[in-house]
């Protein structure tokens, strides 16, 4: 290992190749890796979120990160129908939607230390080939692609100083786009010294309804080309939709060597939030611990303290005594994932109203005056959520219309904001053309455009204004009741265009309140209509449903669902 430790650049002397961070100190960091096998959407960001989230009660820092095998930089050109939504870090970094159920979990805020494409490894790899970086070696997939993935993991422990580094390699074992992950891995716990990292395979049994039993057959091979990478797994976690039977969990323990106690059934749930304790009950935090060796570091009375405050949310989950029923506008609606965190906080603000939220998509395509009536019947709030292009925003102001007129509770965001400032110039200000330049380039109106005065302030050129930024809240308003007694607060942004602060003015005496601005320049970030005027009309530049938290929902959304409650109750 001394030799690793002293091999930055790779010589003719030595075929050791271990770029280390400055700072770090090999085998004093704890790394736990998941990998899935059989097939991929079995959760494993939710798993190794649950896991990361049981050691973080033991009083541990931990700190995820996610291995995507992509060659796109980052998420922020993934299309959301595909891939699921993009998730928007505080520093800009856009992302897999797992960062979102990571911060969820672990309430905590992370960076772009914790996601890594192989399209920033190669670029990474790359640069320094250029850069005369490799010495005059021939740049290989070993060690040197290889070399930087272990760097980004162990810079990431240097930079969060975490005690245990959470580490999800994306697809499913097998996949070519992720072997080398795999293989960096292997590398890194031989590096790294015993019981510094451990493995955990995540797989699937199958119970096929026509045989009427559970089998383990998929789910070993599974294991087996894992296997053949140099990795065996110290705990085997089987997904299945109901317990895995102890017969099963014995064979798939016989043909891996993976002692009974650490092969764990991870069954279906009735949510997410559900699962670490499921993981609790069955022991395998304890495994960890154990196998970590990380006896001594826990703090047991931190950890009851947090297993309570949990399950005081969990079991309120799914027993609520009020139901509402919240329409999202969406074009990506047939597939929810587009949506997550969306969702994610209205089962939070659900949760904190003791409502049970049901979501009804919107498409808003051929919308119009004559049908929104139909559409939003039954319905006791709105969301017209972020969204790019012209496809359906005709119909998006047409329930936002219908949701002013007839006060519906309606939230916007992002999108939704642009599209409430049209509406209000169109049908209250009577600016007949008021539109944004993305639906029209050309209109006379321009309410939303994008200014370039305003974008060399902020030095971004014409791209995006992407994550976390400070807003001022203006007393007296909605938002400050609903921030507390913030002045400032702190959300996630991810847009192009935004309200023309020349028409501020007009709007305002028409009676639209811009109740959050940034601190310094007249860009309009929280739009409301008074109490007296609307029961809950308000709508967002920036993205809220981003930092909504399971024990700390997002006001906005809070908001949301007690004033749709209201609007039930008195229609009833
Ligand atoms: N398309 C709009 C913009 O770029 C809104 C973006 C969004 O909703 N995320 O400003």
């Amino acid at each position: 290992m001394d030799l690793l430790r002293s091999v930055k650049d790779q010589t003719d002397e030595t075929e050791f190749y271990t770029p280390l961070p400055d700072g770090y100190k090999l085998g004093a960091t704890r790394y736990v890796a998941v990998f899935g096998t059989v097939m991929s959407g079995l959760g494993k960001g939710i798993f190794s979120s649950s896991l990361a989230k049981l050691l973080k009660d033991k009083g541990l820092r931990v700190s995820p990160i996610k291995l995507e095998g992509y060659l796109n930089i980052d998420s922020g050109t993934l299309n959301p129908f595909r891939h699921g939504e993009v998730f928007v870090l505080d520093d800009g970094t856009e992302t897999d939607m797992d960062l979102g159920t990571y911060e969820r979990m672990l309430d905590q805020n992370l960076t772009g230390y914790n996601f890594t494409t192989s399209g920033q490894i190669f670029s990474a790899v790359l640069e320094k080939e250029r850069a005369g970086g490799y010495l005059g070696r021939d740049v290989q997939m070993i060690p040197h692609v290889t070399g930087e993935v272990k760097y980004r993991l162990r810079n990431l422990a240097v930079q969060s100083s975490a005690d245990v580094v959470f580490i999800e390699v994306g697809g499913t074992v097998g996949d070519i786009e992720n072997a080398f992950y795999i293989e960096a891995l292997r590398e890194l716990s031989y590096e790294e010294g015993d019981g510094s990292v451990m493995f955990v395979a995540l797989t699937y049994v199958l119970s096929p309804p026509s045989l009427g039993e559970q089998k383990s057959k998929a789910a070993q091979l599974g294991i087996k080309r894992l296997m053949e990478f140099g990795i065996h797994p110290h705990i085997i976690a089987c997904r299945c939709e109901n317990p895995v039977t102890d017969k099963v969990r014995q064979k798939i323990s016989v043909y891996t060597s993976v002692p009974m106690r650490r092969v764990f059934s991870m069954h279906d749930l009735a949510s997410i939030y559900l699962l670490p304790q499921q993981m609790r009950e069955a022991g395998l935090d304890s495994e960890v611990v154990q196998l970590l060796n990380f006896g001594g570091k826990v703090n047991s009375a931190a950890d009851a303290r947090a297993a309570v405050g949990w399950e005081r949310f969990t079991s309120k989950i799914g027993k609520h005594a009020n139901g509402i029923t919240i329409g999202i506008t969406g074009k990506y609606t047939s597939l929810r994932d587009s949506y997550a965190s969306i969702l994610k906080a209205l089962e939070h603000a659900g949760v904190a109203c003791d409502a049970k939220v049901e979501v009804k998509w919107i498409d808003t395509t051929d919308i119009t005056s004559d049908s929104v009536t139909e559409v939003l019947c039954g319905v006791d709030g709105v969301i017209v959520p972020g969204g790019f292009g012209v496809r359906g925003t005709a119909g998006k102001i047409e329930c936002i219309r219908y949701a002013r007129e007839n006060k519906m509770p309606y939230l916007g965001i992002c999108l939704g904001f642009q599209m409430a400032v049209i509406e209000y110039a169109r049908n209250v200000c009577g600016l007949d053309e008021a539109d944004s330049t993305e639906i029209n380039p050309d209109c006379k109106t321009p309410v939303i455009s994008i200014l370039p005065e305003q974008k060399k302030i902020e030095g971004l050129g014409g791209n995006m204004r992407l994550g976390g930024q400070d807003i001022e809240i203006e007393p007296d308003t909605i938002a400050a009741k609903m921030f507390g007694a913030t002045k400032t607060i702190r959300q996630r942004f991810r847009h192009r265009f935004e309200v023309d602060p020349g028409y501020v003015e007009t709007l305002e005496q028409a009676g639209l309140v811009f109740s959050g601005n940034h601190p310094v320049h007249p860009i309009m970030q929280i739009l409301e209509l008074p109490r007296g005027v609307h029961p809950y009309f308000i709508a967002a530049q920036f993205h809220p449903e981003l930092t909504s938290r399971p024990l700390n929902p997002q006001p906005m959304f809070v908001g949301l669902v007690k004033a749709a409650l209201e609007r039930h109750a008195a229609q009833e």
